[in-house]
């Protein structure tokens, strides 16, 4: 096998697949991500084992995990009614050039399936999703998995991370924190997952102590990180600090607890306050 391959880890079906991808192509992402990487204050030494060994080949040293959810026309939303329209406007066999097409029209809300929430969702004035900048999209990913005692009422404590940093160490400065419920098993189930605004979700306290640990975003798998009895503490305390939020984050298993990074890309919309992106993450080989 040539080992300019990098391992596909698929949100939807959890097989592996190889990618062959262009030698030059390949190396040029390779030294972007090396690069990155190199500016970064805080790292694993794992990561900087496996960047070490970037220049003497060309492989991508990474696992590439697909951390978002196909989006279709019966997926969940947030007022529970349908968020995402694809219409077919011109068909294959209706093309009057000899090369047919097909083409699409979207209509969707923007806080749609796995997405980004910028700072301008909750307050006028604050930066919008095409302000946000590539140096906080692409960051460190700490995953904290609380999936073995989360449920519907569930709110992530001070005390989970405290037990979360005692086993792992501290959450390094400019990191993503994902945290993993396991809601996402109900992805499927549109009725289940929304469950009437009933998920789990993140304490005030919890968001908090997060962003004194300057992460730089927090992502979750679920609708959101605040029920909305709580009156929406964790976006008051994110998004007003300048921070992003993910949310409906899939497949976040596959992630280690630490070592792993993350590539948040949302459509680039102008003033946009919400939007669908593709959330991957890089695992080091
Ligand atoms: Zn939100």
């Amino acid at each position: 096998m040539k080992k300019n391959l990098a391992t596909i880890v698929s949100g939807e079906s959890d097989q592996n697949a190889l990618l062959g991808m262009q030698d030059k192509e390949r190396e040029a992402q390779t030294r972007s991500v090396y690069e990155h990487t190199r500016g970064r204050e805080h790292r694993s030494d794992a990561v900087l084992r496996s960047s070490s060994s970037i220049w003497t080949d060309s492989a991508f040293p990474y696992h590439i995990i697909d951390l978002t959810h196909t989006l279709d026309e019966k997926i969940s939303s947030w007022t529970g009614t349908c968020g995402f329209h694809q219409e077919v406007k011109l068909d294959y066999d209706l093309t009057t050039s000899d090369v047919s097409f097909r083409v699409q029209q979207l209509k969707m809300h923007a806080g749609i399936g796995t997405h980004i929430d910028a700072p301008a969702h909750c307050s006028r004035g604050k930066a919008t999703v095409e302000q946000l900048d590539l140096n906080n999209l692409i960051a460190p990913c700490v995953m904290i998995d609380v999936s073995a005692q989360a449920h519907e009422s569930y709110t992530l404590s001070l005390d989970d991370l405290a037990l979360f940093e005692k086993k792992e160490g501290m959450i390094a400065p400019n990191s993503f924190v994902l945290i993993r419920t396991g809601w996402d098993q109900f992805w499927n189930q549109p009725e289940r997952y929304h469950n009437n605004y009933r998920f789990p979700s993140v304490s005030k306290e919890a968001a908090d102590f997060l962003i004194q640990r300057k992460a730089v975003g927090l992502g979750i798998d679920t609708l959101s990180p605040d029920r909305p009895e709580s009156g929406y503490p964790v976006h008051a305390a994110f998004l007003g600090s300048e921070k992003y939020i993910v949310e409906n984050v899939a497949n976040s298993i596959s992630l280690p607890p630490t070592g792993s990074f993350i590539l948040a890309l949302p459509i680039k919309t102008l003033h946009g306050t919400e939007a669908p992106m593709r959330l991957v993450g890089l695992l080091p080989m």
